[in-house]
């Protein structure tokens, strides 16, 4: 069922987020209806069950949410690819280009093991600037990027999809 995901968007307009003057693609109100949401990480893990998955890295904040249950359910360990200064361990870092300034995800030195096979989770794809980062931090740290998984993608971006040579797939497409 590919229209779960599109449960979750709240226009802002109806005041149930905190955002003006964007659309903001809100997916909190998927989480409260707990059928929707396994219907959601169920796709997910029948996706990527049996492919040889190592590790689920999942990105702050959203992909903290659907990367766990896919990685239990597909019998994987969880990496928390995370803003800078959470990780309280050696990190590795990859900063990246914002529409305005630059961010930056950290991952614990140590987390991937070279060779290892990695599915990246996300709530959302717009630019594609947050995965191209997640990307290229698992693969200095030897990792083998399988794919990149989101609830819902901005088709206004399609073009970027495919990223650092990665597919994307996505649930479903917002505006
Ligand atoms: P990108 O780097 O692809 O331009 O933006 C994607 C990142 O921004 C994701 O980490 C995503 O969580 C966040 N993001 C940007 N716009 C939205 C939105 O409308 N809704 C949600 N839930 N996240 C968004």
């Amino acid at each position: 069922n590919c229209n779960v995901a599109m449960e979750a968007k709240l226009p802002k307009e109806n005041g149930l987020n905190g955002h003006t003057g964007i659309m903001f693609n809100d997916i909190t109100p998927l989480l409260l209806r707990p059928g929707v949401f396994k219907d959601a990480v169920d796709i997910f893990v029948e996706r990527y069950r049996g492919m040889g998955i190592a590790a689920v890295a999942g990105i702050e904040a959203r992909g903290f949410i659907f990367g766990p249950a896919i990685a239990l359910a597909i019998g994987a360990k969880f990496i928390p690819l995370r803003k800078p200064k959470k990780l309280p361990g050696e990190v590795i870092s990859e900063t990246y280009v914002l529409e305005y300034g630059t961010d930056c995800l950290q991952m614990h030195v140590g987390a991937i093991e070279p060779g290892e096979r990695v599915l990246i989770v996300d709530d959302l794809v717009a630019t594609g600037g947050t995965l191209c980062a997640a990307i290229r931090l698992l693969e200095r740290a030897g990792a083998d990027v399988a794919e990149c998984a989101c609830l819902i993608g901005l088709p206004k971006f399609k073009d970027f999809y495919k990223l650092n040579g990665k597919p994307v797939y996505v649930l479903v497409e917002s505006r």
